[in-house]
């Protein structure tokens, strides 16, 4: 297909808010894969405009007429897959780093399914022989954590920046800059969570903050045959943490999720195999109802049901902190199943989450652009 959108996202300058929702849900779709291609995999998504995504759902045939059902969301922004991670990071974690300034605590999640583009985003790109987490949003956001403390108003507090970086596998927890070790996650009598001995590096610059990202990462993936294998069933959670002194000033907190297929794909598998998706698939739901509960500001948030919200806690609770969520698609046909599960998840989060009401803004006809090879019921589809 020669569609192409033109989507105007708003150029912004580098710490404007764009968006000053406590809770904003973004989806990004990343282009068709070498793989993909070469199955001749039809692309079904679609996002005519900067908040809209358009899901072609494949139909079975017994309806001649209709082989595709069109589902359609509104999210805070829609990525196409011109985006590129810059661009992306501008308009989802770029305007929390001054909530980290602001003693407030910063989270972004990555979620979706394996392969749909989490750590290219999070971390940057581990795919190939060469490493380059310059440009992954863990490395945009410490990028701008240093230009901010030049700033005069901030030089004067010094601040000191330092970086954790963990994992949490089923129940267990490991020290992504420690060599693995196991952590314990404990909570004390004022329910204050505390992981137990994990490590904390000062980085005095940008470039200390990438060797970790790139130990960190390589850590992650160790010991296993198969990178992505391993690596899709936990959760990383790489954090920039600014302190006065010993006193924590705030807290930036990333996190690359674990695939959420993990949790449905239950068929062929092991006992083990089985036991940790419903893990994951667990920590997932948990971390759903935790968000649409703090954006009611519901007095009972289910942080304790997943070892994952439960660290989190403290960076979800008060009254400056702020999330985002940006959900990953991959465009095929063959994955347009978990791409709705995917999708329907962002959308319940968003629906408490963006402006609290639960009332979704219809979308309109006329926003609707859907490039005519999609706009009916085509051969072109290879429903087999
Ligand atoms: P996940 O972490 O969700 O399992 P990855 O980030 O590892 O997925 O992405 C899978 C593959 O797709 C990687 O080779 C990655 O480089 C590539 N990829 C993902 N998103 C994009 C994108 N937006 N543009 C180009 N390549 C991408
Ligand atoms: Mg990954």
């Amino acid at each position: 297909r020669n569609y192409r959108a033109q989507i105007d996202y708003r150029p912004l300058s580098m710490f404007d808010s764009v968006n000053e929702n406590r809770i904003s849900v973004c989806v990004r779709k990343r282009p068709l894969n070498k793989k993909e291609l070469t199955r001749n995999e039809v692309d079904v998504i679609t996002i005519p405009s900067r908040d809209i995504t358009i899901l072609h759902q494949p139909q079975t045939r017994v309806d001649l007429t209709k082989y595709l059902d069109n589902q359609k969301f509104r999210f805070d922004y829609s990525f196409d897959e011109y985006a590129n991670n810059e661009l992306v990071y501008r308009f989802t974690a770029a305007p929390l780093v001054k909530t980290i300034f602001d003693n407030g605590n910063a989270t972004c999640f990555a979620y979706g399914q394996t392969g749909s583009g989490k750590t290219h985003t999070m971390g940057g790109d581990f795919s190939g022989k060469k490493q380059n987490a310059s440009m992954g949003i863990y490395a945009l956001t410490a990028r701008d954590v240093f230009r901010m403390l030049e700033q005069p108003q901030y030089r004067r507090k010094e601040l000191s920046v330092h970086c954790a970086f963990f994992e949490i596998y089923g129940t267990k927890t490991f020290d992504l800059l420690n060599e693995k070790a196991e952590l314990r996650v404990l909570e004390d009598k004022m329910q204050k969570v505390q992981v137990v001995g994990l490590k904390e590096e000062q980085a005095m610059n940008e470039q200390d903050v990438l060797e970790l990202i790139n130990k960190g990462t390589l850590m992650r993936t160790a010991g296993t045959t198969s990178a992505n294998a391993n690596s899709s069933r936990s959760h990383a959670i790489f954090q920039i943490i600014l302190r006065q002194g010993k006193k924590v000033w705030g807290k930036f907190s990333l996190i690359d999720l674990a695939g959420n297929e993990r949790g449905q794909d239950t068929r062929d598998c092991d006992r083990d195999t089985r036991k940790e998706g419903a893990n994951i698939n667990q920590s997932l739901l948990a971390l759903k109802e935790c968000i649409r509960g703090m954006a009611r500001n519901s007095s009972h948030v289910p942080f304790r049901q997943s070892k994952l919200t439960m660290v989190l806690r403290n960076s979800f609770i008060g009254e400056k902190s702020r999330t985002v969520m940006i959900s990953m698609i991959s465009p095929g046909i063959a994955s347009s199943e978990h791409t709705l599960n995917t999708l329907r998840y962002a959308d319940r989060v968003k629906e408490m989450g963006t402006d609290g009401s639960g009332e979704a803004t219809p979308i309109r006809d006329e926003e609707l652009f859907i490039p005519p090879s999609l706009d009916k019921s085509d051969d072109e589809y290879d429903l087999e």
